[in-house]
């Protein structure tokens, strides 16, 4: 072994022992990666300091002695392990394993058996005035060795020619190319030996291609994610409180302004304010469910609840609610159906006619004139009883400046903000169409120009229940109040406000109303008469709703239908309080239309 090599490892060692203290006095992560990598730095290190002791042991001692026996013996031992270790970390960033399996063991221990069996086959040593060279079966074997170890490194490295770009084969493919570069020079000059440096050049090319991420940054940003995490939850927590809350006061402001609006004893004008009040309210009541809704889908509570319903049924009564909208403005409203949608469709029809009133909605806040199309297209497809719905709302409104588009879907954002100041709107909307549709596994998508119109399209799959159009339930508008006249209803809420309210809007169908203030009260009431109908607020302190229901149930021969009112206007409280055991379900501010549908089913 020349002086220049020697050289080169007491340079290389130096080098190392700089990179072994970088590393060790950082705080690494526990990966299998950097578990072999630390153990190869050392087994150079090793392997290093083994070199140049033998370098100076075999100039003051001669080749025969025991200790460079041992010494040449060790570092035949050193190649074969370092080889091994390499190749092992080939394996794993190829193919992702495990440190403990079972062929980490097995090779591990086949390492050790080999390593000893190399250590103790005969070598010879060989030397002139310059350089010592080692041969003989433990060398020959050896070679074998890192010929299987090269294969193998070949083998996953083809494996994983598509991610050859990767960062943690640098090392293996400067270890072929400069391998490859070191045997010629080798060969051309058979005394300088540079196999160590070589292998030292390996170790710090992996020291920075090892994926070693910083765990006190890690740490701080896993703590800032928290902390985002939790302040995200307070928001929407405060959010879903602050509506609920908002609602129980707004059933007091409908219920009596709608008081207002039929009283006949009034003037036009006062009649027209309270009118104004209603629309208001239940602009706000939209904007409040708005966020409620939100709020759920961030908090993953929104549930998908399939309900068997009739398309064209659904449809239509989602355009007899955007007519109105349109009002007074120079739009022809289209709508067209194929004919080929089936009678009877199952999915999730609350939030289907959500997302489709958004989208007819918006048409209608944001055209002027000209025409808005709402048509249903399908493909069905019998074999797997589905129906793919096409729903498109086109309209020739004001349309979305390009830039604009991908901004559409994000919540609170309104775009067009100096056009949209006269329009009421939160940019909730179409967040909440896009989740729910994906929700659904739908698509939405807008194509829109500038100036002259914008198209939604909703891609739903809904699953075909019957191809038979069902008579339709031509649904009474007219309240015939006459028919409930004498029936004995008890009416419960802890908010005296509230059963003022409920008081005003029964007062036209003329019952018998008992009102009472707690759950406890309503059970003497029920004890002592026999109503024939109960209306339960759900939200009462000391005995909530519920559990008022489960001790009136406990009166031997109760049958009275008990339906439960409430602020809370969650998607599937109905099935919630169907399971509760009540009969029906009305959401605060009471909607007349869905009260007398109410009423006429239990009464008349
Ligand atoms: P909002 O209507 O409450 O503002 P949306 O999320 O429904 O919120 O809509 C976001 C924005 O997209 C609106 O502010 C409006 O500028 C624009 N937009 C939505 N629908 C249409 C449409 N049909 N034509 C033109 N602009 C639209």
């Amino acid at each position: 072994m020349g002086s220049f090599s020697v050289a080169l490892s007491i340079a290389s060692l130096f080098f190392l022992v700089i990179i072994f203290i970088v590393f060790s006095s950082k705080e690494n992560i526990k990966s299998v990666q950097l578990k072999i990598f630390s153990r190869m730095l050392i087994l150079t290190i090793i392997g290093l300091t083994i070199d140049i002791i033998g370098y100076f042991s075999f100039h003051i001692l001669g080749i025969d002695n025991v200790i460079n026996q041992f010494i040449s013996r060790l570092y035949i031992v050193f190649y074969f392990l370092w080889g091994l270790g390499f190749t092992y970390y080939i394996i794993l960033i190829s193919f992702n394993l495990d440190y403990g399996n079972k062929i980490a063991k097995i090779s591990k221990i086949i390492g050790w058996l080999v390593g000893l069996i190399i250590f103790c086959l005969p070598i010879k040593i060989y030397s002139d005035e310059t350089s010592i060279f080692t041969y003989g079966l433990s060398v020959n074997i050896n070679y074998i060795c890192s010929l299987i170890f090269i294969i193998i490194m070949l083998y996953c490295l083809i494996k994983n020619l598509k991610q050859i770009i990767k960062k943690e084969y640098i090392p293996l493919l400067v270890y072929i190319g400069l391998g490859t570069v070191f045997i010629i020079v080798q060969h051309i000059n058979p005394k300088l030996t540079l196999m160590l440096f070589f292998q030292s050049i390996i170790i710090f090319i992996m020291y920075h291609t090892i994926e070693n991420p910083d765990l006190k940054h890690i740490r701080e940003l896993n703590l800032a994610k928290e902390q985002a995490e939790k302040a995200n939850k307070a928001k929407t927590d405060f959010l879903s409180n602050m509506s609920h809350e908002i609602r129980t006061p707004l059933n007091a402001i409908v219920g009596f302004s709608e008081c207002l609006v039929d009283r006949n004893d009034l003037n036009e004008e006062t009649k027209g304010f309270a009118k104004d009040i209603v629309e208001a309210s239940n602009n706000l009541l939209e904007i409040v469910n708005g966020i409620l809704d939100i709020s759920k889908i961030e908090a993953n509570k929104m549930e998908i609840i399939p309900k068997e319903y009739n398309p064209r049924e659904v449809f239509n009564s989602l355009c007899k609610l955007v007519i109105p909208r349109i009002g007074e403005k120079p739009i022809e409203f289209k709508y067209t159906y194929s004919e080929d949608l089936p009678g009877v469709l199952k999915g999730d029809v609350a939030k289907l006619k959500q997302i489709v009133l958004n989208l007819l909605t918006n048409a209608a806040k944001y055209t002027d004139e000209g025409e808005i199309n709402f048509n249903i297209n399908c493909i069905n497809r019998m074999d797997t009883k589905t129906s793919l719905l096409y729903i498109s709302v086109k309209d020739t409104g004001r349309g979305i400046k390009k830039e604009d588009i991908d901004k559409l879907f994000n919540k609170f954002e309104r775009i067009d903000e100096d056009r949209n100041t006269t329009i009421e709107g939160t940019g909730l909307g179409l967040a909440i169409t896009k989740s729910l549709t994906e929700m659904m596994g739908g698509r939405v998508n807008v194509f829109s120009k500038y100036g002259e119109g914008s198209t939604f399209r909703i891609y739903l799959e809904q699953e075909i229940v019957s191809m038979e159009i069902p008579e339709s339930k031509t649904e009474e508008i007219e309240i015939d109040y006459s028919a409930f006249e004498g029936k004995k209803i008890l009416v419960v809420d802890d908010s005296k406000i509230n059963l003022k309210v409920a008081e005003n809007i029964l007062k036209p169908y003329k019952f018998d109303i008992v009102s009472v203030t707690s759950g406890m009260e309503a059970l003497e009431e029920a004890q002592k008469q026999t109503f024939d109908l109960i209306l339960m607020d759900i939200m009462m302190p000391k005995m909530n709703g519920i559990e008022a229901l489960n001790k009136l149930k406990e009166i031997p021969g109760f049958d009275v239908p008990v339906i439960a009112l409430t602020a809370d206007a969650i998607e599937g409280t109905d099935e919630k309080y169907k399971s509760a055991g009540f009969d029906e379900y009305l959401s605060k501010p009471i909607d007349r239309y869905l009260l007398n549908k109410v009423l006429t089913k239990f009464l008349k």
